[in-house]
């Protein structure tokens, strides 16, 4: 064996060194890591929109103890509460021993993916087809959504008040839905197309049914077909479509990808990959010692607008309400405290590894990446968390032997984007973007690696505990 040179050593000491963080993992870790994912991938199977994600967490919450938030009753130290905001947004909370007004702990993830929204008057027939018009929602590629099984989940609200669910596509023996595309042999003149047109909006029509109602007289005998069985299934006419919120998402399962068994596919892991480990993470917290709250929201992928969003007063209020049960001060308790935001960051791909600047891009088995800026164009639309919280931050995790990683979101000036991070911050909140690195983001199957996802979970459960 040779000994270390001088300059081996002094690197050693210096240098920040990046490596994946199952080289140092041994097989007793890798167990606990993918017995925490199979969680995981059922919390996926589970919630598939935000409404669904919402539901399931409250369930898990419920049985962990947790009880709805009423105004006005006053919560003790140790206490665990939910604020339920329209079925989209929940903050889930445990009571702290420090009064509330001396800061609060936060994790924020968003339980909304990109996918495709039906539009209020959505069926139609033509060609003996029914078809339905879609409006996708946030940043899709949308040659990706073509071809491939899609299910139906969603809510139509009627007149009466009642709210109808709806999810078609999920088990074994239930049909699917597609959009479909062009074949080869005629696609020479989309071939020319660039690939941001190469399916147009307006062209993501998804095939529902082709039976026509038994009839030789009448026109739209197809639809007409669809409407009685939506009928008899669910009570509806054709106007019910005008308040509804129906969601296609793609029809598969999560599930391990790669021999080796260390990589998770799935819908909807932007952001459910860091909803999982805060939710899971809040509900472990017990007794903490400032007041500890996990939010996972709704409408992050169209900009946190709209009141389930991040951007309204939702969990100002929150905070504010919890302080003003102790006679405290909101805007006080917002002022002194803390958040991670916990959001995915684009992951390096080798295969187009030219949008990435190597020595800032976050790796998959590198950990959780705290993403100190987000943003684009000189770093417009980002909160850039400051040098003395990230410095926080890195100490909690290097302590409790947390793997992490820094994260840029891709070379300057190629793109960018953003999280709930710069609307928590306006709030006068100490925040910073940690979370997951994902492949394929915001494909209808998206890739993560399992250790990251629990280097997540750790990070959250040590800030909020
Ligand atoms: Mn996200
Ligand atoms: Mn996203």
């Amino acid at each position: 064996m040779s000994e270390k040179s001088i300059s081996e050593k002094l690197k050693e000491q210096l240098f920040y060194n990046k490596k994946s963080g199952l080289l140092s993992l041994d097989e007793i870790e890798f167990e606990k890591i993918n017995e925490y994912c199979e969680g995981y991938k059922a919390f996926l199977n589970k919630g598939k929109t935000e409404r669904e994600a919402a539901d399931t967490a409250i369930q898990m919450a419920k049985a962990k103890g947790f009880e709805e938030f009423s105004f006005g009753k006053t919560y003790k130290a140790g206490d665990k509460v939910y604020i339920n905001n329209r079925g989209k947004t929940v903050a889930f909370v445990v009571i702290g021993k420090q009064p509330v007004e001396n800061g609060v702990n936060i994790t924020a993830a968003h339980i909304d993916s990109p996918r495709l929204d039906l539009k209020p008057n959505p069926l139609y027939e033509d060609s003996d087809l029914a078809l339905f018009k879609t409006h996708y929602y946030g940043g899709i590629r949308k040659y990706q959504w073509v071809a491939i099984p899609l299910a139906l989940h969603g809510v139509f609200a009627k007149k009466d008040g009642s709210v109808i669910k709806v999810s078609i596509g999920e088990e074994e023996n239930e049909p699917k839905f597609v959009v479909n595309d062009l074949l080869p042999h005629l696609a020479s003149e989309q071939n020319k197309r660039t690939l941001a047109e190469g399916i147009k909006g307006e062209e993501l029509n998804v095939l529902v049914g082709s039976r026509p109602f038994k009839d030789d007289k009448g026109s739209e005998l197809v639809k007409l077909n669809i409407l009685k069985l939506l009928n008899e299934k669910y009570g509806i006419i054709e106007e019910d479509f005008l308040s509804a919120e129906l969601e296609l998402v793609p029809a598969f399962k999560a599930s391990d990808l790669g021999f080796d068994g260390s990589l998770i596919g799935s819908y909807g892991q932007d952001d459910r990959v860091c909803a999982y480990p805060a939710l899971t993470a809040v509900l472990e917290v017990e007794n903490p010692d400032k007041t500890a709250i996990a939010i996972l929201t709704d409408k992050e992928e169209i900009g946190s607008d709209g009141n389930t969003g991040l951007n309204s007063d939702f969990l100002r209020y929150v905070v504010t309400d919890l302080a003003r049960m102790q006679s405290g001060d909101g805007t006080v308790a917002l002022r002194n405290s803390k958040c991670l935001s916990a959001d995915v960051n684009a992951g390096l791909d080798p295969t187009f590894a030219d949008v990435m600047e190597r020595k800032n891009a976050s790796f998959l088995n590198h950990g959780v990446v705290v993403t100190k800026y987000t943003g684009s164009r000189g770093k417009a639309c980002t909160s850039d968390a400051s040098a003395e919280y990230v410095a926080e931050v890195r100490a909690m995790l290097d302590n409790a032997g947390i793997k992490w990683q820094t994260g840029e979101l891709g070379k300057i000036d190629i793109g960018g984007g953003g999280t709930v991070a710069m609307y928590i911050a306006n709030m006068g909140v100490d925040v910073v973007d940690l979370g997951v690195p994902v492949l394929s983001m915001h494909a209808p199957f998206e890739t993560t690696a399992k250790f990251d996802v629990y280097m997540c979970y750790r990070a959250m459960y040590t800030f909020m505990k």
